[in-house]
């Protein structure tokens, strides 16, 4: 591990300061990945600044029936949060599925979202990768690719994002709260995350000096009809060959509205709002469902080990649809 210094900072502003003065300088919460990737020098901060101590560490009511979710708050605490649990159980479902219990209690809500990609060769410092060393190429493509992705992935990487927490929130369509060297800033979930293109190496829209403040949840939780579903190896601590977020609105065995998210595929969860869009005022049946997923996928393309996660995304949604809306509404 390289030398570093440390810092803790009480305020926003120091910490922009420290993030601005030195390009080194990495923001420290639970640590659960940024610790991880110092250990094997895939990340070497010359500062680390501890941001704890910002007032970030809360779960508040908005105004508009919303949730605000603070950056700092665990993973577990936004999982077990009686308001999250009850309006927001995708949320909840897809928090508890990720990594394990003892990761839960440090990880926290805005680092969640911060992680880094679980691409072997991401953490293997002796072979290329675009996104740790811009312009050494891609190992993955012609390589191990089992767990890589289906969709809009690049000549230039084709890792998945690994969070289970960020796939609800884009079905939820969160908005992140973001404050940096020009202020405060909202930022739509859809846009916060980017795929690779030829810039692999930035894996959100965040600019430098950037600090996640919260998360906010829109009133409407999807709380009567919705499915976290998660497609891994094993059953515990393991991350999604693919995973799907449903939430679902229901009238009489017709939808009214439908959010669908894919984690696994993909560089950032993936959302089709056409295929969303066609499903809505159809029955609930298997065809329909059948025919959403094939929208959702099209254009998806595997590699030599990662074939399987074309078909098995495909039949993921159905099933998620399916249990989504429980077994009395479908047609
Ligand atoms: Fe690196 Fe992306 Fe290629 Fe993995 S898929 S080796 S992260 S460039």
């Amino acid at each position: 591990m390289n030398k570093f210094t440390y810092a803790d900072v009480n305020s926003a502003e120091a910490a922009i300061n420290e993030l601005t003065f030195d390009n080194g300088t990495k923001l420290i919460a639970g640590g659960t990945n940024l610790l991880d990737l110092m250990k094997i020098n895939v990340e070497t901060p010359s500062r680390l600044v501890d941001i704890n101590r910002l007032p970030y560490n809360k779960i508040e009511q908005l105004h508009d029936g919303g949730l605000r979710l603070g950056a700092l708050v665990t993973n577990a605490d936004t999982a077990y949060n009686p308001m999250v649990r009850s309006n927001y159980p995708l949320l909840s479902d897809a928090i508890l599925a990720g990594a394990s219990p003892q990761l839960r209690n440090m990880a926290t809500n805005g680092g969640n979202l911060l992680q880094r990609t679980r691409c072997y060769y991401f953490y293997d410092t002796a072979t290329p990768c675009n996104k740790r060393d811009p312009g050494s190429g891609c190992s993955a493509i012609n390589g191990i690719n089992r767990i890589h992705a289906i969709l809009g992935h690049s000549d230039h990487c084709i890792a998945t994002h690994p969070s289970d927490m960020a796939v609800a929130l884009a079905a939820l369509e969160a908005v992140v709260n973001v404050t940096g060297t020009s202020g405060d800033r909202r930022i739509e979930f859809e846009d916060l995350h980017r795929l690779p293109g030829d810039e692999p190496e930035k894996d959100t829209n965040l600019l430098s000096g950037d600090l996640i403040t919260s998360i906010d949840l829109p009133a409407e939780g999807f709380a009567g009809n919705y499915k976290y579903l998660k497609v891994r190896d094993r059953a515990s601590y393991a991350f999604a060959l693919v995973s799907v977020a449903v939430g679902l609105k229901i009238d009489g065995g017709i939808i009214r509205q439908a959010r669908i998210a894919l984690g696994g595929v993909a560089h950032k969860p993936w959302r089709n709002n056409e295929a969303e869009g066609q499903l809505t005022g159809k029955p609930a049946t298997k065809q329909n469902f059948q025919q959403t997923a094939m929208m959702i996928l099209e254009g998806a393309r595997g590699f030599e080990h990662n074939l399987f996660k074309v078909e098995l995304a495909r039949r993921a949604i159905v099933r998620a649809l399916t249990e989504a809306i429980g077994k009395e509404q479908m047609q």
